[in-house]
């Protein structure tokens, strides 16, 4: 009987082990997969792409998470490398994410427990901000303890990486807009001019739009000052800096993407 059960163990121990290896195999082609298309559709550049145990970081904030990317991200999404990029200022121009904002106005930023105050004052002032605008698609604050399905959601999470103030996903397939935005703690003690600063930028991807200063993704514009100027205090710049307000063509891609 003993040794049946050594034979029965041995046996269980080994059947785990096979699965486990399919397992990680199955996940390093899913990653594969999904950085495959994150260059040939999205067009980004496979060596500004970093992979993380839960998703993919792109142009340094911005997070494409691989739990159920295929029905988040890749539905009919229109080919950004029908405008290919190239060096130069003359590229430094507004751009686009694939999917826009369509599953209702006014967007929801649900903050969760644990947002410290200074946060809290930030993301409402963002939201005044971005709302003081008047375009197109409005913000509203709320508070909840769980994660709304057609909300940005905002946690922080010390799991950030280190260089990384905070990560948010841009707008799904589905029309809704980045559903998750995760701030990085060691970034509390940032002056309140910079974090409102970074709320704003990073409420500015959950609704679509990607940076001023790199050469990826769709332009807004293909013609006027705005589409060949240089924008240096743009507020999707990719750097953060103090709030000192958006730019003449920050206001007029936010009336472009949401007239
Ligand atoms: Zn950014």
């Amino acid at each position: 009987m003993k040794k049946i059960s050594i034979v029965i163990s041995v046996l269980a121990v080994s059947l785990f082990a096979c699965t486990k290896d399919k397992n990680e195999v199955a996940d390093l082609q899913q990653s594969e997969l999904i950085l495959n298309y994150l260059v040939d559709s999205y067009g980004f550049n496979s060596i500004d792409i970093q992979e993380t145990e839960t998703g993919f970081i792109v142009e340094n904030d911005t997070e494409f998470p691989k739990e159920n990317f295929w029905e988040n991200y890749a539905k009919d999404a229109p080919s950004q490398l029908l405008f290919p990029a190239g060096p130069g200022v003359e590229e430094r121009r507004h751009r686009k994410h694939s999917y826009l904002v369509t599953s209702g106005n006014p967007v929801v930023v649900n903050v969760r427990p644990g947002v410290p105050p200074s946060w809290v004052y930030a993301i409402l002032t963002a939201i005044s901000e971005w709302n003081a605008l008047d375009g197109g698609l409005k913000f509203v604050f709320t508070s909840t303890d769980r994660n709304l399905w057609n909300a940005v959601n905002i946690v922080m999470d010390p799991t950030v990486p280190a260089d990384k103030i905070a990560l948010t996903m841009y707008p799904l397939s589905d029309g809704r807009p980045g559903n998750v935005m995760r701030i990085n703690p060691a970034y509390n003690s940032m002056s309140s001019s910079r974090k409102k600063f970074s709320m704003v930028h990073e409420l500015g991807h959950a609704i679509g739009f990607r940076h001023t200063d790199t050469y990826e993704g769709l332009p807004l514009f293909t013609s006027g000052s705005c589409a060949n100027s240089s924008d240096p205090y743009s507020v999707m710049r990719s750097v953060v800096k103090d709030w000192s307000g958006f730019t003449s063509c920050d206001v007029y891609g936010f009336y472009t993407l949401y007239p």
